[in-house]
């Protein structure tokens, strides 16, 4: 097993091939936070407390997707604790909602130094926990919180100003889900027109999660043969 990829979906906890009990999504979720929990794959394992995997509901219809953690996050191992996730909760009562009851997480589950900008490679590295943490929750939409989150998850390089309130159907751990692009919580805190949109673009929330999703279309048969030989790469897609 050495050098082997731990989190490959043919080794990795989550993915244990074969159970004599059936695996609820529940139990698979909590087994891959452990997991992720001692990644070593970018170098910002080196400087952190702990991994932030991410909190709430794990059949949340509304997950949001922020950056990375900050301070607080990396101290207390939960995504959104600082001033940022204050006002995320007071943007979620606006809409009758706690964080209870949605799942927050971010594109980088470890802290980077100096609450710098993720760079390529971390995301890179990182990505795939996301995707599993999004195929195991099985959400209908996704909240994206500022550009970073939107760019990996739209796959496109539109920044949040041009795209923010604009839903799209797209395909997300294996199934369709609505991608809805916000404004990162910390920039809205000190820009009052900018927590006027904000507020706007959640309050259409509710709407979007009454939304009926088509079952996302079955692969090609030979995009299907690529992707059961290939599934490193088809991570990449993304
Ligand atoms: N900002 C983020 O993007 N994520 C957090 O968890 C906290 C602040």
């Amino acid at each position: 097993m050495e050098g082997a990829d731990p989190f490959h979906p043919q080794v990795g906890v989550g993915y244990a091939a074969v159970s004599a009990v059936p695996v609820s999504d529940l139990d698979e979720l909590e087994a891959y936070a452990n997991a992720v929990a001692g990644c070593t794959k970018c170098r910002l394992s080196q400087g952190r407390t702990q991994v932030v995997f991410g909190s709430g509901n794990p059949h949340a219809d509304l997950m949001f997707v922020g950056e990375a953690p900050g301070f607080h996050e990396d101290k207390q191992g939960l995504p959104f604790v600082g001033q940022a996730g204050k006002l995320l909760e007071k943007l979620l009562a606006q809409i009758g909602l706690t964080r209870g009851e949605v799942y927050i997480a971010n594109v980088l589950k470890c802290r980077p130094p100096g609450n710098r900008d993720p760079q390529p490679d971390e995301i890179e590295a990182c990505e795939a926990h996301l995707f599993r943490q999004i195929e195991l929750i099985q959400p209908v939409v996704v909240a994206t919180l500022g550009n970073f989150a939107t760019k990996l998850l739209s796959g496109r390089p539109l920044g949040i100003t041009r795209v923010h309130g604009q839903e799209q159907e797209t395909a997300l751990g294996g199934r369709k889900v609505l991608l809805y692009p916000l404004y990162h919580p910390a920039a809205a805190l000190y820009t009052p027109a900018m927590l006027k949109v904000l507020e706007a673009d959640f309050a259409r929330l509710p709407e979007l999660l009454g939304r009926e999703l088509e079952p996302a279309a079955a692969p090609e048969p030979e995009l299907a043969l690529v992707a059961h030989a290939e599934p490193a790469e088809q991570l990449g897609l993304f």
